[in-house]
């Protein structure tokens, strides 16, 4: 094996390994497009597809970076978009419990904790 060669393979092997290597479908793109703008959420929030271990989506209050792990929706366009307007109203400086819109809003599982679809988009 030449040098170019292990270099070219190294890049493959480490490119795999540190990269999330997951993203958005199209249609999850246009669900959270749509919540975006029903949500009137500022021009600054953006949602970013990551790996999350121990939750569905998070957005830090009142910041504007939504996150979210698109492969536990990938069978729940619904919960998704409600989803995404819950963490929007993160943004906009709601908490929990607080009597603010969709913030009595959770996800539903199933029993093997995978997400079940929403009957409607709030
Ligand atoms: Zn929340």
């Amino acid at each position: 094996m030449n040098l170019r060669k292990l270099i070219i393979y190294l890049i493959m092997i480490f490119g795999f390994a540190f990269s999330p290597a997951q993203a958005f479908t199209p249609i999850q793109k246009n669900i959270i497009r749509e919540s975006l703008i029903r949500n009137n959420a500022g021009s600054f929030v953006t949602v970013i597809d990551c790996v999350i271990t121990d939750q569905y989506a998070y957005t830090q209050l009142g910041g504007n970076q939504i996150y979210l792990d698109s492969v536990k929706f990938k069978d729940a366009p619904n919960t998704l978009a409600n989803t995404v307007s819950h963490e929007v109203s993160h943004t906009q400086g709601n908490q929990h419990g607080d009597g603010s819109y969709m913030m009595n809003y959770s996800i539903t599982l199933d029993q093997y904790g995978k997400i079940i679809n929403d009957q409607k988009i709030w």
